[in-house]
């Protein structure tokens, strides 16, 4: 078998949807991450076709070693993404030509369905409870937020805390003490402001912390760790075995969050999550709403024992698929279907084919128009 042609389309979704061919009529496919740079990555796709079109897509770790270990810099995120969405889309192909589902190449499942969290959130501390409550409705055994409703600054007021804790506060009453919480601080706050704020969240006992704050200093992240009994996770911007070493080295985090679209895919999640598993540290998965990317991930995470809970949008692009992801009580029912366990509906796609690329955001301060992360 041999691969002949790599086809880009991007979607809605913020995410790339890969289809990779081959001279036998089987195709695989693949979610490479978009970031602002959907272009790139298409580029970096069609670079890394110049050695792979006339191979075999079933060479998978050969493949990726070449790829990988050929690249003057192995830690580019857009090589990385290219590399993770063609991983994904030679493990379909695999599996579909063993008509086996990409979960039992991996050495079989260790449960019967996928622990997944819908995300939530609003303006009011009411809207947050709401919405909460409407994620709880549909079947969701946890929720996550991101209760910032303003840029915040190194060292904010205490009216400021108040209001990031209400928010907390007011879905906690919401839905009771069953239902797990993850709050995303999704990197904008500073480490001095991290701890005050995971100090006073504390009461409400979330399931964790998600990224207090930027990644790239992983003694900073430790400090904050070290402050809290909240279980702190990071991740989703970090790639490969070498990317999260230092992390779980350090014990800096609880749970990591890699992303199956850019980590370096399937087999290196599967990786990331030995490495961590070693020094008792669980995986949560991060993903935006790309459906290609919550599939691939779940293939993984069926045959990963320190699984923890996946992230998992929900409805939104669902349409791509002919059959959607079986969602129900709170978890996703492991797919039984050969390769990723999809079939992509031509007519799905046409709806969820994005027309223009994404652009990029800054957030700013209101009052100072100065920076803030997003
Ligand atoms: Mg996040």
């Amino acid at each position: 078998m041999k691969i002949t042609r790599f086809e880009v389309t991007p979607l809605i979704q913020r995410g790339l949807l890969l289809k990779v061919h081959t001279d036998e009529g089987l195709v695989g496919y693949g979610s490479p991450m978009n970031y602002e740079h959907g272009r790139t990555v298409e580029r970096a796709i069609h670079d890394m076709g110049d050695y792979l079109i006339g191979r075999d897509p079933r060479q998978i770790e050969d493949h990726w070693q070449t790829l990988f270990r050929s690249s003057y810099s192995r830690q580019m995120p857009i090589m990385l993404s290219a590399l993770s969405g063609i991983e994904h889309a030679c493990l379909d192909i695999l599996g579909k030509s063993l008509d086996v589902p990409v979960w039992r190449l991996l050495g079989g499942s260790c449960r019967d369905r996928i622990r997944v969290y819908g995300g939530t959130g609003g303006n009011t501390p009411e809207e947050y409870a709401a919405n909460a409550k409407a994620r709880v409705s549909e079947g969701f055994t946890a929720v996550k937020c991101t209760p910032f409703p303003d840029p915040v600054r190194y060292v904010d007021s205490p009216a400021m805390t108040d209001s990031i804790v209400a928010r907390v506060a007011a879905i906690r009453e919401a839905v009771g003490p069953s239902i797990d919480i993850g709050i995303d601080f999704h990197r904008v706050v500073s480490p001095a402001m991290a701890k005050l704020l995971l100090k006073e969240l504390e009461p409400y006992r979330p399931m964790f912390v998600e990224e207090p704050t930027h990644p790239e200093n992983v003694d900073a992240l430790l400090e904050i760790t070290r402050s809290t009994t909240i279980p702190i996770a990071t991740g989703e911007r970090n790639t490969t075995r070498w990317g999260f070493r230092e992390i779980v080295e350090k014990k800096a985090a609880a749970i990591l969050q890699p992303d199956i679209r850019h980590c370096g895919g399937i087999l290196e999640m599967r990786k990331i999550a030995t490495l961590a598993e070693i020094h008792y540290i669980a995986l949560a998965p991060h993903s935006a709403a790309d459906p290609v990317g919550v599939a691939a991930s779940i293939q993984a995470m069926a045959a990963t024992p320190n699984f923890m809970i996946q992230e998992y949008g929900g409805g939104a692009g669902d349409s791509l698929f002919v059959e959607p992801l079986a969602f129900k009580d709170g978890f996703i029912e492991l797919p039984q279907k050969p390769g990723l366990g999809f079939e992509i509906s031509e007519e799905g796609l046409e709806k969820n084919r994005a027309t223009s690329w994404r652009l990029r955001t800054m957030r700013r301060h209101p009052d100072d128009n100065a920076f803030s992360d997003f």
